[in-house]
């Protein structure tokens, strides 16, 4: 095995690469979380996510993984027995539903492929064919990041609002947020989900929710048990710039970070990034002869790629190879997808040069695997890259000069 000299590539969608920065701010003492800096911390932090989030609505963030999230978005809005619509759309929405179902949720889970995003006219008839109004949310995975799969969301509103349906919108950002254009206050999104870990470039450990003001007066007569979670509590402390219990201090210190990276950066400059790169991830996979799981190219993922291995092969067996000979790791294939993809992260902390790394690693170790496939994927990637780039460039030097 080679010495792990040089850096790992965490091609992994989430956790991500933590830049040096952001780590660097991390290292720091950590505070008195009911002093003067610390309220000035919890300040920052809240409006850099709503910018990111594009929202004015309040932001409650949680010492807690993704999973914790999901949580305080049902349990804050929600009663037992509340019907709510969920999608099929891979493994991520099948944890929410059991997540749901475990709450005491009565799930309608719409059957889907794990290959394509939620359908925006099935999401108008179920609601046009609930003339009790019965269904009290709809929760959508914004990027189903088992599958490389983005559902619509403003397309998803759109439809609720023809069906002319009350019901909140709750949307698993998680493996969107700051990667690929989310409009909260626009998509009139009633909970955003999000977590540290995948493009906002934290280590795992930070819950997010946004919460609309429709949310907020759900919560006040939904009945669901929390303590935890419950938004009130946390709302009413960080008025003051606060919580009500110990928070991840140097977690935020991170996340302080990691947004002015993003605003300097501008948000639509980093979705266009994202896109860049996933565009010419597609092209590699497409040159190299293998398929992609995302059957819809309006639903194309900009944060990974989920990529099919060629039947009779092992997808887990092409990560394992790379990973002791590249010192790179892959996203394995899950749930019902086990060994039959792996899946390329490109989000958060990535640059063309990142991508020309991750690809050759996965080139190189698609050559020694015996998995049929053809060579010039990187090749194809960078084509795509150098003239996107040269196409840029000159409509700088051309706005420069005029
Ligand atoms: C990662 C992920 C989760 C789970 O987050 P954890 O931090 O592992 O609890 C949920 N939904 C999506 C879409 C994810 O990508």
């Amino acid at each position: 095995m080679p010495s792990p000299s040089g850096r790992h590539f965490l091609q992994i969608p989430g956790p991500t690469n933590v830049p040096d920065r952001v780590l660097r701010a991390m290292a720091a003492p950590t505070i008195d979380h009911r002093g003067p800096a610390f309220a000035r911390l919890t300040e920052e932090v809240l409006a850099g996510l709503g910018t990111i989030c594009k929202t004015k609505s309040h932001i409650v963030i949680y010492p807690s993984s993704g999973t914790g999230a999901w949580e305080a978005a049902l349990c804050n809005t929600l009663a037992p027995g509340d019907r709510v619509l969920m999608f099929e759309t891979g493994h991520f929405a099948t944890l929410w539903r059991s997540m749901a179902a475990r709450l005491g949720l009565d799930v309608d889970f719409v059957p889907g492929d794990w290959r394509s995003g939620v359908d925006p006219a099935t999401v108008e008839a179920k609601l046009a064919g609930d003339g009790a109004r019965n269904i009290k949310a709809v929760c959508v995975v914004h990027n189903e990041t088992a599958t490389g799969v983005s559902s619509r969301i403003g397309e998803i509103r759109a439809a609720m609002n023809r069906a002319d349906h009350p019901a909140l919108l709750l949307v698993d950002t998680i493996s969107s947020l700051a990667s690929i254009d989310f409009r909260m206050d626009e998509w009139q999104v009633d909970v955003t989900v999000g977590c540290s870990q995948k493009g906002l470039m934290v280590p795992p450990g930070l819950g997010i929710n946004a919460v609309s003001a429709k949310a907020l007066a759900a919560s006040k007569s939904a009945t669901l048990k929390r303590s935890y979670w419950d938004w009130q509590e946390m709302l009413a402390a960080n008025k003051s710039g606060y919580f009500p219990y110990t928070p991840a201090t140097n977690l935020l210190y991170g996340l302080r970070e990691a947004i002015h990276m993003l605003l300097d950066e501008g948000l639509e400059r980093v979705f266009a990034r994202h896109d860049r790169h996933a565009e010419a991830t597609r092209r590699a996979v497409k040159a190299w002869g293998l398929e992609l799981l995302c059957t819809n190219p309006a639903e194309y993922s900009s944060s990974l790629t989920a990529v099919l291995v060629p039947a009779g092969h092992d997808a887990d067996v092409l990560r394992e190879l790379i990973l002791e000979r590249f010192d790179m790791s892959l996203g394995t294939g899950l749930g019902k997808l086990k060994g039959k993809v792996f899946r390329i992260g490109h989000l958060g902390d990535f640059n063309d040069l990142t991508l020309a790394g991750t690809l050759s690693g996965v080139e190189m170790g698609l050559a020694l695997s015996g998995i049929p496939f053809k060579a010039g994927g990187v090749a194809a990637a960078f084509d795509y890259l150098t003239e996107s780039a040269r196409h840029a460039d000159g409509s700088r030097s051309s706005a420069s000069a005029a």
